[in-house]
């Protein structure tokens, strides 16, 4: 690729960040500093450089190991949902590429997130380094578990879809505390805000989604 391509790619990727921020406001996000956030951080080096120019497509995208970064409006709309409230220490399920986690690391003080694939999470540090995003905490291990030594939470994101809701994440979250989760199988799921009171939890359904499963155990 010549350096002129490169400073095309350049150029062209605020315009076509403020078209995805456009259709993600069209679609009823209307959570200003998650669409601000959106709009600023670049998504394509979260992808492979052949699907860079793809990356501000309102679209789940490949990031190998049969994984997806998930399409912008889930990110949004979850993002969104999670942080009704000020929150601080956020838990995620499911790093993948790290771009949720590089959104919400923007939003709040500190994220721990959690992903079962080994060769994911050097690319999605190394991602993390490259933006000096310095408050993001990367757990390899079976994220159903949850991050026992650093709870309690204050929101947690899972971005893989569950049959259940796993009981460790539940007990893991703070008293008013709020987890977003999608839970089905893998003909499609409903994503689930759960908040946890005093004394239990309640639920809400949001609408239907498609994630890829919430797996056991870990994987080089
Ligand atoms: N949040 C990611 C989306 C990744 S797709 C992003 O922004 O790119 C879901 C991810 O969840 C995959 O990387 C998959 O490996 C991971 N995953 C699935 N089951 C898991 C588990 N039990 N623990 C941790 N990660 C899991």
């Amino acid at each position: 690729m010549s350096s002129f391509d490169l400073v095309g790619i350049g150029m062209t990727s605020q315009r076509t960040r403020d078209r995805l921020v456009k259709r993600l406001r069209d679609h009823g996000i209307d959570d200003e500093r998650v669409l601000e956030v959106i709009g600023s951080l670049p998504r394509h080096i979260f992808v492979d450089e052949a699907l860079a120019h793809r990356a501000y497509e309102d679209t789940a995208l490949p990031i190998g190991h049969g994984q997806t970064i998930s399409q912008p409006y889930i990110v949004a709309l979850m993002t969104a949902k999670l942080l009704n409230e000020p929150r601080d220490r956020i838990l995620e399920i499911g790093t993948g590429s790290g771009y949720q986690a590089a959104v919400l690391a923007r939003l709040v003080k500190r994220v721990y997130t959690v992903e079962r694939i080994a060769a994911l999470i050097e690319r999605a540090q190394s991602r993390f380094r490259a933006l000096k995003l310095r408050n993001i905490r990367v757990k390899y291990d079976d994220g159903s578990l949850g991050w026992p030594e650093q709870a309690p939470f204050d929101g947690i994101l899972v971005t893989a879809a569950a049959r259940e809701v796993p009981a460790a994440l539940i007990e893991q979250l703070a008293i008013g505390g709020r987890m977003v989760i999608p839970v089905g199988d893998d003909d499609g799921q409903e994503l689930r805000i759960i908040d946890r009171t005093p004394d239990g939890v309640r639920e809400e359904r949001v609408e239907f989604v498609r994630f890829v499963p919430l797996l056991r155990g870990t994987q080089a």
